[in-house]
């Protein structure tokens, strides 16, 4: 088992408690939009440090610190290869801004697409060019799990069927 299997293992599980799988995403998406929006206000500064490290910086257990760098791992200029990585392991947070906001659009996460901290790396029409560029792409990222009545991630207060989860 690797840290990154006992993650997925855990966040994907489909025999585990809905409750307890939906406070841990709800944890996780609180957490991964501060971390986005410190990146992005400095988005030209390599962050790099071990998992441990990162964890500390960004006030993260290491199981949600893997969580996250799985999650960005598309969009860096060079995969972490997470696959055997430990807390010692040194990884970076570089990123490809293009493709993280597309990644992001294709993983209909508006509270992250939307974060204001983009308005400064890409003006309006350079965001709409790549929304559009993503939407006929028609990529699909695995969206994550969450409960139908749990708030929204995105932090509107609203249950989640009543505001990013609508069909
Ligand atoms: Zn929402």
């Amino acid at each position: 088992m690797s840290l990154l299997t006992d993650w997925r293992d855990k966040a994907y599980a489909t025999d585990a408690d809905p409750k307890q799988l939906n406070a841990l995403w709800e944890d996780y998406f609180a957490r991964e939009k501060k971390i986005y929006k410190q990146l992005l206000a400095d988005p030209d500064t390599e962050v790099k440090g071990t998992v441990k490290e990162l964890a500390e910086k960004y006030d993260m257990t290491i199981e949600l610190m893997i969580g996250f760098l799985d999650g960005i791992d598309d969009s860096l200029v060079a995969s972490n290869n997470l696959d055997e990585a430990t807390e010692d392991t040194e990884v970076s947070l570089a990123f490809d801004k293009e493709k993280l906001y597309k990644n992001m659009v294709a993983a209909r996460a508006d509270w992250l697409y939307g974060l204001e901290e983009w308005n400064a790396i890409f003006d309006e029409e350079k965001q709409k060019e790549l929304y559009k560029e993503q939407k006929k792409s028609g990529t699909i990222v695995k969206e994550k799990k969450i409960g139908r009545n749990d708030p929204c991630p995105c932090g509107s207060g609203k249950k989640y069927k009543y505001c990013h989860g609508r069909a």
